[in-house]
């Protein structure tokens, strides 16, 4: 009857959250391992200006390397890393690695760029994010304008005032601060302006369907000029197709991320394209 069915219902449902709990304990547990055995590295995608083609700076993307199932993508241990809290020594290892190898890279003459790092919203509430960042620039020996932070409107959402303040001394120090993955959150430019912010980045949602909808040049479009107004510099992420890149360009967008230029590479693959930029000019 429907208690018995009710009741097997209840037993499944619980059975499944056993289940999908024991395997976050898992891969918890084996994130803290890769972590303390370096398996996990950092790749690198070029930022683009849009209007002379140089690579400009690089967005540092964490994977992971495990010794039997390869590359583990970001979607799948990042969401695990935030709930477990293992975000907070996992975000300061990315942070510190970015600021070593963009000054490795400088002391070996290769062009400059700056480094642009990820940081999710609960980062923010585990550390405190400016003094992380001054760590790693003293570590290293980076200058602050060569880093950049990229952080998602949602954490812009939480603890308005706090999350000023931080952006405030991140900014003190010559840290650019960027929004990542912009126009998919809820935050207005209007919200947007209260924050001590200098690049908005375009989700690659947009980009996807431009030139054939109308609708998401029209976004894209109105975020670069209302960006622009703001005094902010527009990166479109998500570039795949040169039509993308002229839009871009009669749009007068300032740099763009995309496989049209590159996917992300590893060290090595990043430096040598940069030489080749270098050797080229
Ligand atoms: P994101 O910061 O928005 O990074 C952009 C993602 O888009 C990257 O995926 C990149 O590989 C991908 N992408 C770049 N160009 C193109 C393109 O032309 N077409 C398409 N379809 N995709 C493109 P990835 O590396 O898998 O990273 C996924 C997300 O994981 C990142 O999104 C970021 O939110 C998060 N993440 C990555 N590294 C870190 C990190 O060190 N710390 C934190 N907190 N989050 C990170
Ligand atoms: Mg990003
Ligand atoms: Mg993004
Ligand atoms: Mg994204």
């Amino acid at each position: 009857g429907a208690k018995a069915r009710g009741r097997s219902a209840h037993c499944f449902f619980d059975e499944s959250m056993t289940q999908a709990a024991r395997e976050r304990l898992e891969i918890e547990a084996r994130l803290r391992t890769a972590l303390a055995q370096g398996h996990l590295l950092l790749h690198y995608q070029p930022q683009v200006d849009v209007a002379t083609g140089r690579i400009e700076g690089a967005e540092a993307l964490v994977r992971w390397q495990d010794p039997e199932e390869g590359l583990i993508s970001p979607a799948r241990f990042i969401p695990v890393a935030e709930a477990s809290g293992v975000i907070g020594p996992l975000g300061r290892w990315v942070m510190h690695e970015a600021c070593r190898q963009g000054q490795q890279w400088r002391a070996a003459g290769l062009p400059a760029i700056r480094l642009a790092v990820n940081v999710s919203p609960r980062q923010f509430q585990l550390d405190d994010m400016a003094a992380c960042a001054a760590q790693a620039l003293a570590a290293s020996g980076l200058p602050a304008g060569c880093l950049e932070l990229e952080l998602t409107e949602s954490a812009l959402a939480e603890r308005p005032e706090e999350m000023r303040q931080v952006l405030q001394r991140l900014q003190a120090l010559g840290v650019r601060i960027a929004v990542d993955d912009f126009g998919t959150g809820y935050s207005s430019l209007a919200h947007l302006k209260r924050f001590p912010i200098d690049v908005l980045k375009i989700d690659q949602g947009f980009m996807r369907d431009i030139p054939a909808s109308a609708d998401d040049m029209a976004i894209g479009a109105t975020i670069i000029a209302m960006g622009h107004s703001l005094g902010l510099t527009v990166l479109a992420e998500g570039v795949e197709t040169p039509e993308q890149l002229t839009f871009l360009r009669e749009r007068g967008c300032d740099s763009y991320q995309g496989y049209l230029c590159s996917r992300p590479l590893p060290a090595e693959q990043f430096a040598q394209l940069l030489q080749t930029q270098q050797s080229a000019t």
